[in-house]
């Protein structure tokens, strides 16, 4: 302020300084800070506009994928819909769910995570083209809807699930991914604000079921998403109320047919559901991080049973299902050895299997585990071998496993389709060519057990030679008549699992 009165004086110049002078130009002067302060404020207040405006779409989109947000995709189904009531029009709606995100997360870290994460939303973009409107509505989750009947939406939806027929790829990494996808029709499948609830109640049951498919909105399926969390609460106290428990069924050798060993499986005896399948609860105590206690009571409690048949003198093998996310983990391979030091098992008699699926895609986490469990002494075997996400004969050196289990579903068809047999002998060759034993799953009839033996399987597993059973059932089983003579099917004490019926 001095500064300008000091140069007004000077602008003043000569003139003479009267009183009257000053007051016109001190005047002159506070109607210029004025202008300039509204000036200020104007600005401020389009800068602030501005700045709201990027505010309000940072908010409505998400950062990651640049994709509206559940918010906007809820304010653009509410126009949707109220377009379709005037049009007399339906509107498919699916929710798309990421299977196996986070193990993607937990394996490679956050960053390979987004990336896969931008790869699918760009995939489901480009499926989607221009006429439909996508969200990404939570971490692994997306939402999309578009105008069409039901004949429509299912023409679509099968290109919509071969998205992931190819895996990602990120950073040099391979990425096989599941889609779990729940679809609703409106109106026919709920009014506009229950609309995306539906869709993920019906995406919930597809992962329910083991992911990677998709299945429409049933009102049924609100009761049994509720059944699910209840299960799950239940599934908690199984192990410490004793629900859960052990079966085996043996392996045998394919020739001799003496047994090789036994695979514990496990069963959920519930108190109200009667026996509830593995197929439901494992995946279940995966998602929500159960698996680890549980795999370690398994662990645990076959060794325990390992040990007992050793002291009558049982001496096979045990084989135990591991499962991906257990195997990761630091503190597994130091938890087995411990067990198999309690109990007094040398690491070579205990087998784990472990599923070829994503669980064992060829990262470091991976091969440093197969490494660790191999040089214990520990008996390696790859699962369900052929059965989907076939690793690359580069990876199964890597991992050098001792034994692969040929998937049951290449088994039921070896009787009777040739292209099912070419493949079991190529896996038979190579697995014999990097010295791995065979073992068939699932060998139900003596016609796939004839063409198993032709094509030189080492070892057979199925209902034709035993179920699973008790382990005092397996004692006797495999100390009576059982196994060696020709008719080597004996019923087991046990019912073969069903899923449990959720009503
Ligand atoms: P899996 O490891 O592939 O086990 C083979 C499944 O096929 C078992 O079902 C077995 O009972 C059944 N099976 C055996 N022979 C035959 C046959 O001849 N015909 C037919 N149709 N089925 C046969 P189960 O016991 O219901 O187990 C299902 C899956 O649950 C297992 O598949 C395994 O992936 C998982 N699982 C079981 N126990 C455990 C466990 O302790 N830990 C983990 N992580 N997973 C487990
Ligand atoms: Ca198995
Ligand atoms: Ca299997």
């Amino acid at each position: 302020m001095g500064e300008v009165v000091t140069s007004l004086r000077a602008f003043l110049g000569g003139h003479a300084l009267s009183l009257l002078g000053l007051a016109g130009a001190l005047l002159l002067l506070a109607a210029w800070q004025l202008w300039r302060l509204r000036r200020g404020r104007q600005r401020l207040r389009l800068r602030l506009a501005s700045v709201n405006s990027e505010l309000t779409d940072l908010r409505g989109r998400d950062p990651l994928t640049g994709l509206v947000g559940r918010e906007g995709l809820e304010e653009a189904l509410t126009q949707a819909t109220l377009q379709a009531d005037a049009h007399r029009r339906r509107i498919c709606v699916a929710y798309v769910s990421l299977d196996g995100f986070r193990s993607i997360n937990d394996t490679y870290g956050l960053r390979v995570g987004d990336a896969a994460l931008r790869q699918l939303a760009d995939r489901l973009s480009r499926w989607l083209g221009t006429d439909a409107q996508l969200a990404r509505v939570g971490g692994d989750e997306f939402a999309l809807f578009f105008a069409g009947s039901p004949a429509e939406l299912e023409a679509r939806v099968p290109a919509l699930q071969r998205l992931s027929d190819t895996p990602l790829a990120v950073e040099s990494q391979s990425l096989p991914f599941g889609l779990s996808i729940g679809l609703a029709m409106y109106p026919d499948d709920g009014a506009r604000p229950r609309l995306l609830a539906h869709a993920a109640m019906a995406m919930r049951a597809v992962k329910l079921t083991g992911g990677n498919g998709h299945a429409r909105y049933t009102p049924d399926m609100g009761a049994s998403h509720r059944e699910h969390v209840e299960l799950l609460q239940e599934l908690q106290q199984a192990l410490a109320q004793g629900q859960l428990q052990l079966v085996y069924q043996p392996k045998v050798d394919a020739r001799s047919l003496q047994v090789t060993a036994a695979e514990a499986l496990l069963r959920w005896h519930h108190p109200r559901r009667g026996l509830v399948s593995p197929a439901v609860f494992v995946p279940l105590a995966e998602r929500h991080g159960l698996i680890r206690p549980i795999g370690a009571w398994v662990i645990e409690e076959a060794c325990r049973q390992a040990a007992q048949w050793r002291k009558c003198g049982l001496r096979m093998r045990i084989a135990i299902n591991i499962s991906g996310l257990q195997l990761r983990h630091q503190e597994f391979v130091p938890q087995l050895l411990g067990s198999l030091r309690r109990h007094g098992i040398p690491a070579n008699r205990l087998t784990c299997e472990i599923t070829e699926s994503l669980a064992i895609e060829d990262t470091p986490a991976t091969r440093e585990a197969f490494d660790r469990m191999r040089k214990a002494g520990l008996h390696l075997s790859i699962d369900d071998f052929g059965a989907g996400f076939s690793s690359s004969l580069a990876q199964i050196r890597r991992l050098a496993p001792a034994e692969l289990k040929i998937d049951s579903g290449l088994v039921a068809d070896i009787a009777d389709n040739e292209p099912a047999r070419g493949v079991a002998r190529a896996i038979v060759e190579m697995a014999h060519s990097l010295r791995m034993r065979v073992v068939a799953e699932g060998v139900e009839t003596e016609a796939q057990r004839d063409a198993l033996l032709a094509l030189d399987c080492d070892e057979l597993q199925g209902y034709l030679f035993a179920r699973p059973m008790s382990p005092t059932a397996l004692a006797l089983w495999a100390s009576g008549e059982g196994a060696g003579t020709d008719s080597a099917f004996r019923p087991s004490l046990f019912e073969p699992t069903a899923p449990a019926q959720l009503s």
